[in-house]
């Protein structure tokens, strides 16, 4: 269950597609600020946040595989997108006043800090958000793996995964105005039904760990802080 008060220590998985926003390719700056802008309020409250951010607003290696290219490749190429997402999240989080700092998983000293668990602690617990780039800083990992794996080794409660539609449903909401959306779900339902949470490493990962994570729209403004408060929103994927 949620602790009382909520949580302490979160994980925020924000895809690439969401910093897009209507656009396929790039960085929209409105969207940006309006996720730090949640992100602030959280911090303010006193929980701490740690970010992974994916990349598929630039590069999916997967998709760029089918085309033709090495996979190994093209996966790195997707990694190096999400830090240019890291970078645009960490100006908008300063602009709010709130201190942010980068860790990639491939080393790019100029721009960002390595990743180092134990410092990555520290800085959460002087109150600033961590952003982890580059995944997991190997090919064939999604960044919805390296959230679940970052948010077991530095500690976080629950992985928020945040999302364009409010949660998880049995069909595609878009399409079919039947669907019914799932109040909970356990890991294990999540595999069987092939449900699109994260991919089938990230869940299996969670599972094994007893780490629950949260499905939400990110769009509606003050839900991260709803998820962290221990609101019910969306779906909670916990075994
Ligand atoms: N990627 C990778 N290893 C990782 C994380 C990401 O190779 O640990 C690559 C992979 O090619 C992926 C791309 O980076 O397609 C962008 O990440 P992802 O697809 O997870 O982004 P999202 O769908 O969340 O925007």
């Amino acid at each position: 269950g949620v602790p009382e008060g909520g949580y302490s220590r979160v994980l925020l998985k924000l895809s690439g597609e969401a910093f897009a926003g209507g656009g396929a390719l790039g960085v929209d700056p409105d969207v940006v600020q309006a996720i730090a802008r949640q992100i602030a309020a959280v911090v303010r409250s006193g929980t701490q946040v740690a970010v992974v951010i994916g990349g598929g607003n630039f590069f999916r290696g997967a998709q760029l595989n089918e085309r033709g290219m090495d996979r190994s490749r093209a996966d790195y190429m997707g990694m190096l997108g999400t830090v240019m997402n890291c970078l645009a999240l960490q100006d908008f989080c300063d602009r709010q006043g709130v201190e942010t700092r980068v860790q990639t998983s491939i080393s790019m000293g100029q721009v960002a800090e390595p990743y180092v668990p134990r410092r990555a602690i520290r800085h959460l617990e002087k109150g600033r958000v961590v952003i982890f780039g580059a995944g997991l800083g190997a090919p064939y990992f999604s960044t919805d793996t390296a959230a679940a794996q970052r948010a077991l080794e530095i500690g976080c409660e629950v992985v928020l995964m945040a999302k364009g539609v409010d949660g998880v449903y049995d069909d595609d909401p878009r399409t079919n105005p039947d669907a019914k959306r799932f109040e909970t779900l356990t890991h294990a339902e999540v595999l069987a039904r092939g449900l699109k949470v994260a991919d089938a490493t990230a869940i299996s990962l969670t599972q094994d760990n007893d780490l629950p994570i949260i499905v939400f729209n990110l769009l509606v403004e003050g839900n991260i802080a709803r998820a962290v408060r221990g609101e019910r929103i969306g779906t909670l994927v916990a075994s």
